[in-house]
């Protein structure tokens, strides 16, 4: 059973990472989806991430963002470092992380 559940907590969470992403926040998304699985993914699609809204059409828009993508006026940029790598990076490392994990349980459970 064990063994049934890390795979499916794996696969949502790279789901939920993935959806996240999108929406600039892929890290807490990945935690999400390997806790709640299908619902973390449902509230990945429905929540708005680290997006603010366009202060002149109301749609979410990237906080690095210039310019709106939607209505195309110019938006004061919040200039936060760039997190998009750093992200990346912590989500191979808890990818990595899980592997491990997953591996040593898989190996336990044989011997
Ligand atoms: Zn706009």
């Amino acid at each position: 059973m064990e063994l049934i559940l890390i795979p499916w907590a794996l696969l949502w969470a790279i789901i939920c990472s993935l959806i996240g992403a999108r929406k600039g926040a892929a890290f807490g998304y990945f935690f999400l989806g390997a806790i709640l699985g299908p619902i973390g993914a449902i509230i990945a699609l429905v929540g708005k991430g680290n997006r603010v809204k366009c202060p002149y059409c109301r749609k979410l828009i990237d906080p690095r963002a210039s310019v709106c993508a939607f209505c195309q006026r110019e938006v004061e940029a919040k200039t936060k470092e760039p997190f998009s790598r750093r992200e990346w990076a912590e989500l191979l490392i808890m990818l990595a992380f899980l592997l491990c994990l997953f591996y040593g349980i898989f190996c336990v459970c044989k011997s």
